[in-house]
C-alpha cells in the first residue's frame, strides 16, 4: 500500500483519505477524489469496497429497492454519438407504445409490488407535454406510486406542468461533465442545458437523479471525478452510472468503451463523497459482467431498475448491443433479482424509497 504522503505531508495516504471521507465526513477535493478513482493496488481496493459498503449499510440499512423501468418509445430527435436510438441510426425498428399499453405495462409493475415506475424514452416529438400529463395523471388515478420521468430535455414550462400533474422524480445524466467532451458527443444540447434543468426540476420539487458515462473516447479519471463533484454540487437524490458500451451503428463503434472494475470506483467513491443518495447497478454494467449487481449492491449501491418493458419493445430500445434479459417477463426478471438479492444477503425495499435525503418515503 501506499504511505508515501504521511510523511511528506503534502498528501494522505489512500488508506487515510477513504478512512477520512468514511468516518470524519470529509469534503473530499477533486484531486482526492480522482486519487480514490485511480487506486490499482488490491488491498486498496479493498478497503474503498469495504468503506463504501459500510457507509451504505449505515446510512441505509440492507433494502435494495427496484424501480420498474417502462421504455416507452424508441424515437428520439438527438444524434448523442454513442446512442443506438439517435435520430440517424436507421438500423432500428422505431416503437411507440400506445398509452393503453404503457398503462397495462405500469398495472404489472403495481402488482408486483413495485412503488416506482420510470418512464424512460427518446426525445420523441411525438409526446408533447399534453399527452404526458394525461398519462402521468391516469396512472396517479390508479395507482399510488411514484412516477419518475427519463425523457431528456424539456422547457422549465413542461417541467412544471408535468410536477402539476404528480411527476414525483426525473432523471436526467449530465454525462460528462466536461464541457468540451460534452459538446463533442452532443449535438443538440450543452452541458450548461443539462446543468440548467437539473437545477430547476430541484427548485420545482422533483426529486433528481444525475450520473455519467465511464470511458467516453477522451475521457480522464479527472472527468470522471469532476462527475462526481458535479452531483455533489446539484445535490442529486439518485446517481447512475454506467460503462459506455460502443453500438456498432453510430460513430463511436471503433471505441474500447468502458470498464467494469472503473464503474464499481465510480460506484463506492460516489457513495463515500454523496452519501445519502440512491445509487442503482445499471443494466449496462450487468452486460459487462455477469455479477454486476451483486458486486455492485457490495460497493455502494442500492438499487436495481428492472426492466418492465414488454416484447417485442424490450429489444429494440437498443441503446447498445447485447442488453441483458431482453426477452425476459418483468416477472421473470423479480424471480431473478430477488434471488440475488438474498443471496448477498440483502432485502427487497418496500414502498416507493423515496429521496433519502426527506427520510426515503
Ligand atoms: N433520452 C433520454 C433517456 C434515454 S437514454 C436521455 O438521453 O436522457 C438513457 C441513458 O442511456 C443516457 O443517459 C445514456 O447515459 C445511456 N446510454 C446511451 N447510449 C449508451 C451506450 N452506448 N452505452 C451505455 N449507456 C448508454
Ligand atoms: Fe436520444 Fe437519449 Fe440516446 Fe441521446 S442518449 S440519442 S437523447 S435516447
Amino acid at each position: 500500500m501506499s504511505m508515501y504522503s504521511l510523511d511528506t505531508g503534502m498528501r494522505s495516504s489512500v488508506p487515510e483519505l477513504i478512512r477520512r471521507a468514511e468516518i470524519e465526513g470529509a469534503v473530499l477535493s477533486i484531486e482526492e477524489i480522482e486519487e480514490l478513482l485511480t487506486i490499482a493496488d488490491p488491498a486498496e481496493l479493498d478497503l474503498l469496497w469495504q468503506a463504501a459498503n459500510r457507509v451504505r449499510a449505515e446510512l441505509i440499512g440492507s433494502d435494495i429497492w427496484m424501480r420498474g423501468l417502462l421504455e416507452f418509445s424508441n424515437v428520439c430527435r438527438c444524434n448523442c454519438l454513442y446512442c443506438g436510438l439517435r435520430a440517424d441510426n436507421t438500423g432500428i425498428t422505431r416503437y411507440r407504445m400506445s398509452s393503453a399499453q404503457i398503462l397495462a405495462a405500469v398495472d404489472r409493475i403495481a402488482k408486483a409490488g413495485i412503488g416506482t415506475v420510470v418512464l424512460q424514452s427518446g426525445e420523441d416529438p411525438y409526446w408533447t407535454a399534453e399527452r404526458l400529463v394525461s398519462l402521468i395523471e391516469a396512472i396517479k388515478r390508479r395507482h399510488d406510486m411514484a412516477v419518475t420521468l427519463s425523457i431528456g430535455n424539456r422547457t422549465e414550462s413542461e417541467l412544471a406542468e408535468f410536477r402539476r400533474a404528480g411527476a414525483d422524480r426525473f432523471l436526467i445524466r449530465h454525462e460528462t461533465a466536461n464541457p468540451s467532451l460534452y459538446k463533442e458527443f452532443h449535438p443538440d444540447s450543452t452541458l450548461e442545458d443539462r446543468v440548467r434543468q437539473l437545477r430547476a426540476l430541484k427548485d420545482m420539487g422533483f426529486e433528481t437523479g444525475s450520473g455519467c458515462l465511464v470511458g467516453l473516447p477522451g475521457q480522464t479519471t479527472a472527468d470522471l471525478s469532476s462527475d462526481i463533484a458535479l452531483a455533489r454540487e446539484l445535490n442529486v437524490d439518485m446517481f447512475g452510472v454506467g460503462p459506455f458500451i460502443p453500438h456498432p451503428d453510430t460513430p463511436l463503434r471503433e471505441a474500447s468503451g468502458g470498464t467494469a472494475l472503473m464503474t464499481y470506483k465510480m460506484i463506492a467513491v460516489a457513495r463515500l463523497v454523496l452519501r445519502d443518495v440512491h445509487i442503482p447497478v445499471t443494466t449496462a454494467l450487468s452486460t459487462l459482467e455477469e455479477e454486476g449487481r451483486e458486486k455492485g449492491w457490495a460497493r455502494g449501491a442500492n438499487i436495481v431498475m428492472p426492466n418492465a418493458t414488454p416484447s417485442p419493445y424490450r429489444a429494440q430500445y437498443e441503446l447498445y448491443k447485447n442488453k441483458r434479459c431482453i426477452d425476459d417477463t418483468l416477472e421473470h426478471c423479480l424471480g431473478c433479482l430477488s434471488r440475488r438479492i438474498s443471496s448477498v444477503n440483502r432485502t427487497l425495499g418496500y414502498g416507493r424509497g423515496g429521496s433519502l435525503k426527506k427520510g426515503g418515503q
